[in-house]
This record gives structure tokens, sequence and C-alpha cells, in this order.
């Protein structure tokens, strides 16, 4: 599924982490299902009118610091223009129009990508008449806000709902049986090294395909008889490093990436271990569904002893929990160790991804499981689960039926996680799991 991303971007203190608080408040009223979820501070999945959208709040970015945030903020400007699908500009109507304002308005104007004025901070009627001073920038797109109290906002993200195409999600194209493995990463783990080995073996390339999204390109690939498509996003054959060291950069690569992936592979450098930015990264990709890969790139520069992988391996799943049934992979791309390994093990996420429990088999397994540990007594009801059912979704997701669906709590949902896994192979694949009434 093709996603869509906003990108906020503003100087400090117009109010765009408000904001994005905001707009992911709707979220919570439904239910975070996915394994391993834990909410990120600068990016997320806000839901609309049946639409989501991926929001990032460049604010999370930029140091605070006065001498260098002009420059940081213009970087940001530009390669929100670049990478986003919407760039939504934030001002403060308490300051009026600012030089950094003007100057940031003049870049967003050259840009082909819709553009939406938000001003925050109209909290009142006189605000709202100082506010008109803004369309003085020239957007098309202006919305008054007050991020603080709400208003304005469901306006606003009617409007971002509205560019969003429904079909979007069906328009699979001719590939859609093919695996899309997406290689993420923070800057400088080797993902261009990784892409550049595994393509670097020009025979095995089928073609390359433009993506859906501008610049991204999916090269069709066959290795040992199977196929799958490599998903490049803009940057890392481009050779165009200029943002590469930009944090914002990769993030934002990551986001788009990972919307249209089946697969993600996430490297980590083995030396530097697993970042709070990753751990961000792999819960949104658990939280869309997504087949995960870790792999522990430059494992050669990693001195070894006897249980060197297997105790890297036990600190790195300590990191990820509670979503731990992730296989992960020491590779080398000088030494082409295990790189192909790792394409095969992200194909079997791919199928373990696909997999279907018959009916009968679930309930067979399943229920035998609840009745040797049984759900707890709520007010003096004891909660029964009769029945369970795989839902014929993309991404694995079990229903199951009971009397009190509302009263079971996380650790009962986790032992059926935990069942499932150990009955069923799921490696790699984060799974939903629902409680319905009987
Ligand atoms: P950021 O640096 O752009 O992310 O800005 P923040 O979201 O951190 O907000 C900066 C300050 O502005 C905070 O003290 C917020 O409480 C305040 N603020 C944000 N939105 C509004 C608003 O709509 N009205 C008013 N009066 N204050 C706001
Ligand atoms: P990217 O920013 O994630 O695309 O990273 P690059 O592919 O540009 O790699 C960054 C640096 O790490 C380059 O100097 C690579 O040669 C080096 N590198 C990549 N993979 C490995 C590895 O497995 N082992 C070692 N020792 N170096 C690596």
């Amino acid at each position: 599924m093709p996603g869509f991303t906003v990108a906020i971007v503003g100087r400090p203190n117009v109010g765009k982490s408000t904001l994005f608080n905001r707009l992911l408040e709707q979220r919570k009223a439904i239910v975070d299902d996915s394994s391993g979820v834990t909410r990120d501070r600068q990016y997320g999945i806000a839901e609309w009118n049946g639409k989501s959208f991926n929001v990032i709040d460049t604010g999370g970015f930029v140091a605070k610091s006065e001498d260098i945030f002009e420059r940081e903020i213009r970087k940001q400007v530009k390669i929100a223009m670049e990478e986003a699908n919407l760039v939504l500009f934030m001002c403060d109507v308490t300051t009026g129009i600012t030089d950094l304002d003007a100057d940031v308005a003049d870049l967003l104007r050259r840009s082909n990508k819709p553009v939406f004025l938000a001003v925050n901070k109209v909290d009142n009627h006189e605000r709202q008449l100082e506010a008109s001073e803004f369309y003085g920038l020239g957007f098309e797109h202006v919305h008054f806000l007050s991020s603080m109290s709400g208003s304005g906002t469901g306006e606003l993200l009617d409007e971002i709902t509205a560019l969003i195409k429904e079909d979007d999600e069906q328009a699979e194209g001719p590939d859609s049986d093919i695996p899309k493995i997406a290689i993420i990463g923070q800057p400088n783990v080797g993902k261009s090294s990784l892409l550049n080995a595994l393509i670097g073996e020009e025979r095995n390339i089928v073609s390359d395909i433009a993506g859906t999204t501008r610049d991204t390109i999916h090269t069709r690939y066959n290795l040992y008889q199977k196929e799958f498509i490599l998903i490049d996003t803009a940057g890392i054959r481009r050779k165009n490093k200029v943002h590469e060291d930009l944090e914002f950069y990769s993030v934002i690569r990551a986001v788009r990436a990972l919307d249209e992936a089946d697969i993600c592979m996430l490297l980590l450098d083995a030396e530097k271990g697993i970042t709070a930015q990753d751990i961000s990264i792999f819960s949104l990709a658990a939280r869309k569904g997504k087949g995960i890969v870790i792999l522990v790139n430059k494992w050669d520069l990693v001195e070894k002893h006897t249980n060197s992988a297997r105790d890297y391996e036990k600190e790195l799943k300590e990191r990820i929990a509670p979503f731990t049934d992730v296989p992960i992979v020491f590779t080398s791309v000088p030494e082409k160790q295990r790189i192909f390994k790792a394409i095969e093990v992200a194909l079997d996420v791919y199928e373990n991804r696909k997999r279907k429990i018959q009916t009968s088999k679930l309930n067979e397994i399943m229920l035998k499981a609840i009745d040797a540990f049984k759900p707890p007594v709520v007010r003096g009801t004891p909660i029964k689960i009769k029945y369970v059912t795989q839902l014929p979704t993309h991404t694995p997701a079990f229903a199951f039926f009971a009397n009190l669906p509302d009263d079971i709590k996380t650790p009962y949902r986790n032992y059926l996680e935990n069942k499932l896994r150990e009955n069923f192979n799921f490696q790699g694949v984060p799974l939903k799991i629902f409680f319905r009434k009987k």
C-alpha cells in the first residue's frame, strides 16, 4: 500500500509538536493491538475519516540552539519538499511573519507538492483578525488553528485526507505477488553497500521499475529461482549524499519505504548496537504490519569470542521486547558474509506473513491452550473464549470470540500471542489480535 506522508515544518516554538500530538490523538480511541508498540515522539500514524497517513514532526530533529537552527530548518524544508507528499508549514500568529518565515515561504512556493500553511495559536476572535496578515505569504491553502484547543484541526484533517486517494490501497499492479523488501536503517550502517553487493551481481537483475513514489527505484531481482523486489528509496542509488547524514532524512525515507514494502531489513551497525531511533522504526514497522528481519551489519568489526552472536542476540531482544520473535542475521558486506542468507530469511518471513491457519486446526490448538491457562474472572463472571478465527487480512490477524471481550487485558493477550507463535511459524511477523463479543 503506497502511503501518504505529511511533514510539519516551521520555526521552533510555533506549536509543531502540539499539533503533532493532536493529530495522532485521534488514534487513541483505536486499540493499538500490534506487538511491540511504543509511541514515538517524532513520527506516527494519524487516522481520520477512515484514512491514515504518516506525520513527521521535524521539530524533533533540530537542535534548539539559535545559531544553527536557521540553516537546519532550511535543510529540513528542502528535504520535506523532496520526500513528503504534503508539507505543513506552521507559523505563529503571536509573533507575526518573521524573516525566517518569509524565507521558508520563498522556498516552499517553489515546491511542486501541496503546501498547507497553518497559522497556529489562533485561540480567539481577536487573533483571527491578526492572522489575516499571513495571507500575504501567498499560499492557496491557509488554515487558522489553535493546536492547544484543537480548533481548526478538524478542517485541516478533512483537507489532508481529501488528497489521499482511497483506491491507492487496492492499486497493487502486476508485481503484487512478488515480495517487496526495503532496506532501512540509520546513516552509515551499510545500506548502499549491501544493496550494491546484491545488485552488483548484474546477472540476477531482471529489471528496474519506477516505484509508486517518485524517486523510488524497484529492482526486480532473481536469486535461486526466487523473484523479489528490492525497494531503494531516493538516495541510496542516486548517490546524492548531500542529506545522507541527517537523521530526519533517513527517517522520512524509512517511513516511506515501509509503506511500499512487505518486509523490511533493518540494518544495525554491530559496533554501535541498536539506537532509540532504530527501536522507533522497528515499532513503526510492527504497527504497519510489515515483516521484519534485523541485520547486524559490520559483524567483521566485532571481536569474536565463543558466544558473541548468541549474547548479542539476547541483548538485542531485550531492547525490542515485547515483539522478539524476529530473525536476526549477522552480516558483513565486504566479506559477503550471510548477505544472501539475509535475503532468504526475508523471503521466509514473507511466507510467514501470508500464512493462513485452518480454522479447525486453530481452534483445536488454541482452545486447548486457553483451557490450560484460563482467562481471569471479572466481577464474579469467568471470561470464556469460545472460538477463534483468522481474519482474511493481508497481515495475520486473529479474532477471539468471548463473553466479555473488553475485559481481556494485555497479559492474557500476550499469552495468546505466544501460544500462536509456539504452534505456528510467524517469525518476523507482527500479529494483530482482536476480541469480539460472542
Ligand atoms: P514546536 O517547537 O514548534 O514543536 O512548538 P511546541 O509544540 O513545543 O509549542 C511551543 C509553545 O507554544 C508551547 O508552550 C505550547 O504550549 C504553545 N502552544 C502550542 N500551540 C498553541 C496554541 O494553539 N495556542 C497557544 N496559546 N499556545 C500554543
Ligand atoms: P549507508 O549510509 O547506510 O548507505 O552506508 P554505506 O553503505 O554508505 O556504508 C557506510 C560505510 O560503512 C562505508 O564506508 C562502507 O564501506 C562501510 N561498510 C558497509 N558495510 C560494512 C560491513 O559489513 N563491514 C565493514 N567493515 N564496513 C562496512
